[in-house]
């Protein structure tokens, strides 16, 4: 059951400010005033959920309530067939604390071994929440495949390894434009501008 939100505030769950940036140039079109949990300094919650879409809801939830206004959060990772869906929620966890996603693909390619199905996803979910506990979730998905070696420098964290479906390059020889218009993270924003347009 679809929720009016009044377009008026919106606390974005996030405390990284490249993904902040990234909403706020998004949704600025339909919410007035956009503002993150660390912006009002609320605490980051820790990530307990089995699902990526449990842990989108528990950020957004506890950001909802804390500040009392409608919140949005986003979880995201790479799901790799071969892997049993791995590192899937635990993708920015195995770049260990200081975020080395070279050594985080290298464990990627080493567990495939010569495996012959190379096939994996990335996965965005999005939730949005409302302080008395209602929610709703986007999702965004892109199929394709890993390569070793990794190619390309422009993106973050996994994409020089992942060639999406129908491409040639991988996401990290792609511009941000070309990315977000295919990406997980694209294909969910998209359908939650088009669900606050509905409004
Ligand atoms: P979280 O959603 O901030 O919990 O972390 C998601 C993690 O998944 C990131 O740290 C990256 O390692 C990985 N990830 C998610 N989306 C992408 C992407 O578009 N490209 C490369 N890696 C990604």
């Amino acid at each position: 059951m679809l929720r009016q939100f009044d377009g008026q505030r919106l606390v974005i769950a996030t405390h990284n400010v490249g993904k902040l940036r990234e909403f706020r140039e998004l949704l600025a079109p339909y919410v007035r005033s956009i503002v993150s949990s660390g912006e009002l300094h609320l605490p980051e919650p820790e990530e307990t959920g089995t699902t990526f879409a449990e842990n989108a809801i528990l950020k957004a939830m506890q950001a909802a309530k804390l500040a009392d206004d409608v919140a949005l959060a986003d979880d995201s990772g790479l799901c790799v067939t071969a892997l049993n869906n791995q590192p899937g929620i635990y993708s920015a966890r195995w770049g260990g604390p200081t975020k080395d996603f070279a050594a985080a693909m290298k464990r990627v390619h080493v567990e495939m071994g010569d495996t012959a199905d190379r096939s994996a996803h990335f996965i965005c979910v999005l939730a949005l929440a409302w302080p008395d506990g209602h929610h709703e979730i986007l999702e965004g998905r892109i199929d394709g495949h890993i390569i070793w070696p990794p190619r390309g420098d422009k993106g973050h964290g996994y994409d020089p390894f992942f060639v999406p479906q129908g491409h040639d390059r991988t996401f990290g020889e792609m511009d941000g434009d070309e990315k977000n218009a295919i990406s997980h993270r694209g294909v969910a924003v998209h359908k939650l501008i088009a669900r606050l347009r509905k409004l």
